[in-house]
């Protein structure tokens, strides 16, 4: 899609040095070392993924579990990663580095998902390593101009196509109506249509009014599955100071405010910066903060990592992703205990003529860009099969 769209890649700056912060201290290293400080996380995830390997074709596809993996689906990953803590001889240290590790990946706490959750999350992106890696991993290029680049192009691309692209139109309703659905905006605008497809992120499906009314199971899988937490933010400075030391900026802190930091320059290389994430309870707990009280614990965290120049930025932005109306959470919407086996088999179903694609519908890189490409080709074949099967009636 990238190419289709014309748009290019750029490797994520990942040369030097790791850096671990624990309450002991920083730890820079070597990721590429034998003797890695995060070993115990590897440890504890390849023996999760032998079990999302595992996971039944039924359950992972249809939402038909079998008893085993409905008894996965009633216990949070913390207690998972207790129970094999203990059994694989690691300490609590091990414990705490995975579920920072993890954190990065999903914003939500181990103590708020399924493990059956985790398990499918897992067997979507073909494991724990590709889900955050940089090497060989999800991270390891970014799109020239940014994500948004996508969206932009795309727009570009449907008009020349004769479709229309409207902003600042949230939904309020959607009615199934004679073989049509009616789609109404909060602004008053009706667009009527043979089917819609409806791509919000299922915690703000409860705030479109639908009728017929959505199914009992649809209504409980929005509500019982919502947004991580994050707060986004970036310092831009005048050198790459940190890479100049030999470090990449990939950082993981078992220490608040800070789950993570990445080197977040551009490839032209004029505007070097870090990119700094402040994720689940973490960001629920500085989201209480002012502004500038957060710039000042970041930037301090930051100084501890990467030395006082981390103070010397020259400019700053953040995004709480909690607070957007449209989004209330990120990066994607995570099942509790329950859920999955108990609402999951309607997660891909249609209602009437409208049918639902996001992130969290797919199959494969579940919460990433990827699964919600794929959920949108998905939406695409679905409607295309049902306008081939009604012209043939
Ligand atoms: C800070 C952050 C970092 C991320 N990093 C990465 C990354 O490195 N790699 C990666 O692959 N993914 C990343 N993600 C996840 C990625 O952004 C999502 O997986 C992806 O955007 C999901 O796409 P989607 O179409 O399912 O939902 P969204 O992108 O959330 O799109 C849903 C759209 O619905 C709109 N909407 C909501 N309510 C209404 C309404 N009532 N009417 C009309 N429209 C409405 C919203 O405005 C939004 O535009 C990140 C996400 C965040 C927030």
């Amino acid at each position: 899609m990238i190419r289709e769209l014309g748009l290019e890649l750029f490797t994520q700056y990942d040369d030097g040095d790791y850096v671990l912060q624990t309450e002991n201290g920083v730890t820079y290293y070597d990721p590429f070392q034998k003797q890695n400080p995060l070993y115990a996380v590897d440890l504890l995830t390849n023996k999760a993924q032998i079990m999302a390997d595992n996971l039944s074709p039924q359950g992972y596809y249809e939402g038909k579990w079998t008893h085993e993996e409905k008894r996965l689906d009633s216990i949070m990953f913390s207690q998972w990663l207790r129970e094999n803590q203990k059994e694989e001889g690691i300490g609590e240290f091990g414990v705490q580095a995975c579920s920072a590790m993890i954190t990065s990946a999903i914003a939500c706490e181990p103590e708020e998902y399924s493990f059956l959750f985790f398990l499918s999350f897992l067997k979507s992106g073909q494991g724990y390593r590709t889900l955050i890696d940089v090497k060989d991993g999800v991270q390891e290029f970014r799109i020239k101009g940014g994500a948004q680049s996508i969206s932009i192009e795309l727009k570009k691309l449907v008009e020349k196509m004769g479709c229309k692209v409207m902003y600042d139109e949230p939904v309020k309703s959607i009615a199934n109506t004679n073989g049509t659905v009616l789609v109404t905006t909060r602004n008053g605008t009706k667009i009527r249509a043979r089917h819609a497809v409806c791509a919000v992120p299922m915690n703000l499906v409860p705030s479109i009014e639908f009728s017929p009314p959505l199914p009992l199971e649809r209504q409980q899988l929005c509500e019982k599955a919502p947004m991580g937490s994050a707060i986004k933010c970036i310092f831009f400075y005048k050198t790459a100071f940190w890479r100049e030391k030999g470090l990449s900026a990939n950082t993981v802190s078992l220490v608040p405010p800070l789950t993570n930091v990445f080197d977040a320059g551009d490839d032209s290389g004029k505007y070097p910066a870090l990119v700094c994430f402040l994720l689940g309870k973490n960001a629920r707990k500085w989201s209480h903060y002012s502004e500038e009280r957060r710039r000042q614990d970041v930037v301090d965290q930051l100084a501890d990592l990467f030395g006082e120049e981390a103070r010397e930025y020259v400019d700053f932005i953040e995004k709480n992703w909690v607070a957007d109306e449209f989004s209330k959470g990120c990066y994607f919407c995570v099942p509790s205990v329950g859920v999955l086996s108990n609402y999951g088999f309607i997660l891909r179903k249609s209602h009437g003529h409208v049918h639902f694609a996001g992130t969290e519908t797919a199959v494969q890189y579940i919460g990433y860009i990827e699964g919600a490409i794929e959920s949108g080709y998905r939406c695409a074949d679905e409607i295309l099969n049902r306008i081939e099967h009604s012209s043939k009636l």
